[in-house]
């Protein structure tokens, strides 16, 4: 099963996906976990492109079709590898990241955007999908506090266009409502962890 992690900046969602690659693991799954963008030498090469502070210019279609080439190459080279074998692999972003930042936030159309990510997965798309709900405030103020995070392009960008990631998850969640199920990660990261265990375990076995 092919299961992504999406939401906004401080959402906690890479610490929870590790915590649930040692928690599926214990249960017995065979779990792969991975990143977008990245997760392959290829696809951190564009990560790195995409992301470093110096790249101002760098234009929103341009940003956009990056995104797809890196997605493509993760997802021939491991994660379609893996999903043969059985494994469950959880994947930070994929995308629905796209369709939020580039499609919503960067006016780009979802639509749009969704048409050339469908070049580049060919219908392979994530079996569930866990949103991490958390207000952009909120989520900016946990990584302003966390002094070992490494700093990215996207920290450039102004609140209002965090806002409009936000609301852009929010139409997704209309758009895929059978994929899309909604974690509140506003709240202890016990409790995100845990609520992130019940909707996993509870698809898993359904
Ligand atoms: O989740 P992570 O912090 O690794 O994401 C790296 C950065 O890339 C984030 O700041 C995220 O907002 C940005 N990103 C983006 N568009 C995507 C995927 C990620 O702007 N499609
Ligand atoms: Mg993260």
């Amino acid at each position: 099963y092919f299961i992504t992690f999406e939401g906004g900046e401080g959402a906690g969602k890479t610490t929870v996906l590790f915590a649930l690659e040692k928690q599926l693991t214990e249960l017995g799954f065979d779990v792969l976990t991975t990143r977008e963008p990245g997760g392959i030498a290829i696809a951190e090469k564009i990560r790195d492109i995409i992301l470093t502070p110096a790249h101002t210019e760098m234009d929103g279609r341009t940003e956009a079709l990056l995104y797809a080439a890196a997605r493509r190459q993760h997802l021939v080279e491991k994660i379609i590898p893996a999903l043969k074998q059985g494994k469950v692999v959880l994947c930070d972003r994929f995308i629905d990241s796209s369709l939020a930042y580039q499609g919503h936030a960067r006016n780009l159309g979802i639509d749009e955007v969704f048409a050339i990510n469908q070049f580049a997965i060919q219908e392979v798309m994530p079996d569930m999908t866990l949103f991490f709900e958390i207000k952009p405030k909120e989520g900016l103020k946990r990584i302003s506090a966390n002094k070992d995070r490494e700093r990215n392009r996207l920290d450039l960008e102004t609140l209002a266009f965090h806002e409009k990631v936000y609301e852009a998850y929010h139409i997704l969640l209309d758009k895929f409502p059978n994929r899309i199920r909604k974690i509140n990660a506003n709240q202890q990261l016990e409790d995100v962890i845990k609520d992130t265990l019940e909707q996993i375990t509870f698809f898993l076995n359904e």
